[in-house]
């Protein structure tokens, strides 16, 4: 889908926006005295307000992700760009979207607030995409299409091939959540942006890069959303503490971490496996296992009273029985083991 239908998908109210101009946007040139703000003038590192473009980390991620700065929004945690995209698109109880089940709890509850209706589509065997389910799905009113690859709690991918083909026949804007793309061994749609103006990719730092706590998420798109994006969101919605330490953490190499975390998952996997009360542990593309067990209440008992908390996905439609565990040091994943096995 080309941009001009792509504007044509969004809300009327939003498009004719006009956004609050911060003080900081109006002058560009060399500043001698900041009377602008109605800030406190003596420096303490935190006195004057943040550059709401963010345009140095936005620079330091475009070399980072090979994406041009112009296609990247910086949210308060994905779930700020997750809330942005349904309002931007979505008429409150007009509109719906689309997405599969299982499936991260965010694009139901960001569309319950908004009062949007939402179409789950049960994944197929083996947690598989069902591509024409999905399309059959949608109707005019179906403005977005959320795809989780890899999938929270399922720990499978989806084919760039099979996203393509969504991306190809849909007529609405696809959104891929990337979250786990770095523990993934499927590369990235975000190649695929140069040739679909409706696509939304959604990554974050909060995983791979071990920055949960300071609420970075990333969404890649054309500059035309990422700008209706820029109107929408709170002016200051990234602090200047965060955006600093985000840039020096940047510096240090996760690629180690990483690697450290897959070896892991497939150890933690095998041991898994050879455990009396597991049934079942699912192939995994992301920090974390989902595992099918005999009683999925009992263990999960087992491991809280020795103080091992995982997250009981077992009554979740599709992962009954199954508990879905992180992958965490050699020493706590030994730990886990070996209350599981005990
Ligand atoms: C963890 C996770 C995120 C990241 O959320 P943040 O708000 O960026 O911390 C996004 N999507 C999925 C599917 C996740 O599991």
């Amino acid at each position: 889908m080309e941009i001009d239908n792509v504007m044509r998908l969004v809300r009327e109210n939003i498009r004719n926006l006009a956004p609050y101009s911060t003080a900081r946007d109006e002058y560009k040139g060399s500043i001698g005295a900041f009377l602008d703000a109605n800030e406190n003038p003596y420096n303490n590192g935190y006195n004057r307000y943040p550059d709401p473009r963010q345009r140095e980390l936005k620079e330091r991620l475009a070399r980072l992700k090979g994406i041009d700065p112009s296609k990247i929004f910086i949210g308060n945690g994905s779930d700020e760009a997750i809330d942005l995209c349904v309002r931007i698109f979505c008429n409150p109880r007009l509109d719906n979207i689309v997405t599969i089940a299982p499936t991260y709890g965010m694009y139901r509850v960001a569309a319950a607030i908004n009062d949007v209706r939402v179409r789950e589509v049960p994944l197929g065997d083996d947690y598989s995409l069902p591509t024409a389910e999905l399309l059959a799905a949608c109707d005019e009113n179906t403005k977005l299409m959320f795809i989780c690859s890899p999938n929270n709690p399922t720990g499978n991918s989806f084919s760039v091939e099979q996203l393509r083909w969504l991306l190809e026949y849909f007529d609405g804007i696809l959104v891929v959540d990337e979250a786990y793309i770095d523990f993934s061994s499927q590369p990235s749609v975000s190649s695929l942006l140069s040739e679909y103006d409706n696509l939304i990719v959604l990554q974050t730092l909060s995983k791979a890069y071990g920055l949960a706590a300071l609420r970075l998420g990333l969404a890649f798109a054309h500059e035309s959303i990422m700008q209706l994006f820029a109107n929408v969101k709170y002016p200051y919605n990234i602090n200047l503490a965060g955006m600093q330490r985000a840039a020096e953490l940047l510096e240090r190499n996760v690629r180690q971490e990483v690697e450290a975390i897959v070896a892991e998952r497939r150890r933690v996997a095998e041991a898994l496996a050879a455990i009396d009360c597991v049934q079942h542990v699912y192939p995994s593309d992301a920090n974390f296992l989902l595992v099918r067990v005999d009683d999925a209440r009992t263990v999960y008992n087992k491991l809280i009273e020795a103080e091992v908390i995982v997250r009981d996905r077992s009554g979740v439609p599709g992962c009954e029985g199954c508990l879905r565990i992180t992958i965490g040091t050699p020493e706590e994943n030994e730990r886990l083991l070996q209350i599981m096995k005990g």
